[in-house]
């Protein structure tokens, strides 16, 4: 018997959304892999010192170059192109999946979905030993 087309088309979008996700890891990784054979990228002081794209994105956020960004401040889709990812650098691919997040009335940040994660994980991190602190 026949699905409904419903059905298909649901379960269609469904691997759609997986596949985008996986070509976003893979940028993600293709990115970290070019910062790791640049060392010149590399920050110190952390734990994973050996994993450029995460001391970066430390560094850029305890300096507050990238804001520290929570749950909720943002919107994924389908990227239209022609953005640069703000954690990684390198260009989002029209149609994988993108996030924009809100920068001070400013224009918006985009990132793709993997960069996107690590940089929240990562404010998180940062805010949490903040709290910590004081
Ligand atoms: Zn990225």
């Amino acid at each position: 018997m026949l699905k409904p087309t419903r059905e298909i088309l649901t379960a269609s979008l469904t691997y759609v959304g997986r596949a985008e996700m996986t070509v976003a890891g893979t940028r993600y990784l293709v990115a970290r892999s070019r910062r790791r054979l640049r060392p010149d990228f590399a920050m110190s002081g952390g734990s994973f010192d050996d994993d450029a794209v995460v001391g970066v994105l430390r560094e850029r956020l305890a300096t507050g170059e990238l804001p520290l960004i929570a749950s909720g401040e943002c919107w994924a889709g389908p990227a239209a192109g022609g953005h640069s990812c703000v954690v990684c650098g390198v260009a989002i691919g029209q149609g994988a999946a993108e996030y924009e997040v809100p920068h001070d009335g400013a224009r918006p940040l985009h990132a793709h979905a993997a960069c996107f994660f690590t940089w929240r994980l990562e404010a998180q991190r940062l805010r949490g030993s903040r709290k910590q602190a004081s």
